[in-house]
């Protein structure tokens, strides 16, 4: 499989403001930071000139709000007519104030997706510290704002199904999907990240998941953490399986450098050791998110 990068995520910081019980935020042995912003700066200026790259993600640990210059580092990215790739946005919506809003609107953020778990108490005891009224109040701000400017960012609703019932996944679909352009729902998976309660996603979902022989991330995707330190997919936040730096070599040396490509070879071979972070891993073979996929499919830029 030939390698191409065409997503790329980076993490403005790993700091939360909430205690989700289902995060490794509070447990996770990487120290907390901030991205420093020259080195923000040289990654958005390097995937200006990456012609393959479609998507990029302003988040992947943490809560991106957090980060003091986020506001800058929204308005750092090149002009929305300028840039060839879609612009994430992953937050809690526990911050979003008219400043941060106003910004995503201006920027023309492709995507917000916003975590939301349930309805009322029952989002507030998954994500512990957060409220669901201020969330909802948050969401219709966005709206507000966004009346009469364009219609980005597109948002999304992500519910991680835990012990939620069908009913409960019902009517937290049936009420959400009025009021953002889309409602995910994503699989849990445990921390040797094997997905969990498959059964319970819906039926239209489980019929458009299918499984690959092999995790195709390596090939696509790289992570950059706060530090600059890069991964080969999103999912490993611990950052096991760390391939070299960003802000010391450049985002495409990195990727086609010597630690990346032993990586993809351990995949393509199938020597995984017993104990590696991907052995057991199901997410990246497992594509169980037709609601995501349609979504995209849709929102193509034209
Ligand atoms: S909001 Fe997200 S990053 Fe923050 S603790 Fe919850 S799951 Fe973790
Ligand atoms: S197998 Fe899992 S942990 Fe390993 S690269 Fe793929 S998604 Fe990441």
């Amino acid at each position: 499989m030939k390698a191409e990068l065409t997503s790329v995520g980076i993490e403005p910081t790993n700091a939360c403001n909430l205690r989700c019980p289902i995060c490794n935020t509070r447990t996770s042995k990487r120290p907390t930071g901030f991205m420093d912003f020259n080195l923000y700066k040289q990654i958005i200026d390097e995937i200006q000139e990456i012609p393959t790259v479609t998507g990029i993600a302003l988040y992947l640990g943490g809560e991106p709000f957090l980060h003091p210059q986020f506001i800058e580092m929204l308005n750092y990215l090149p002009k929305y007519e300028e840039r060839k790739y879609n612009v994430m946005v992953s937050t809690n919506a526990m911050l979003m104030n008219d400043d941060i809003m106003i910004a995503l609107i201006k920027n023309q953020i492709t995507r917000l997706h916003v975590s939301l778990d349930g309805i009322g108490k029952r989002h507030e005891e998954k994500r512990v510290g957060s409220n669901y009224d201020t969330v909802v109040k948050n969401m219709r701000r966005l709206t507000e704002l966004k009346n009469g400017r364009n219609h980005y960012p597109g948002t999304t609703v992500n519910m991680v199904i835990s012990d939620q019932e069908h009913d409960e996944i019902d009517e937290f679909v049936n009420t959400w999907i009025h009021r953002v352009n889309f409602v995910i729902l994503d699989a849990l998976h445990d921390n040797k990240l094997k997905l969990k309660n498959l059964d319970l996603l819906p039926q239209r979902m489980i019929k458009e998941q299918h499984r690959t022989d092999m995790c195709n991330y390596p090939w696509c995707y790289m992570g950059i953490l706060w530090n600059g330190d890069a991964m080969p997919c999103c999912c490993d936040l611990e950052g096991h399986n760390i391939i070299g730096n960003v802000g010391e070599n450049g985002i495409m040396e990195v990727f086609n450098g010597k630690k990346a490509t032993r990586f993809r070879k351990m995949h393509e071979t199938n020597k995984i050791p017993t104990k590696h972070v991907c052995k057991d891993c199901e997410i990246g073979r497992q594509i169980l998110n037709g609601i995501l996929s349609e979504a995209f499919a849709k929102e193509e830029r034209k």
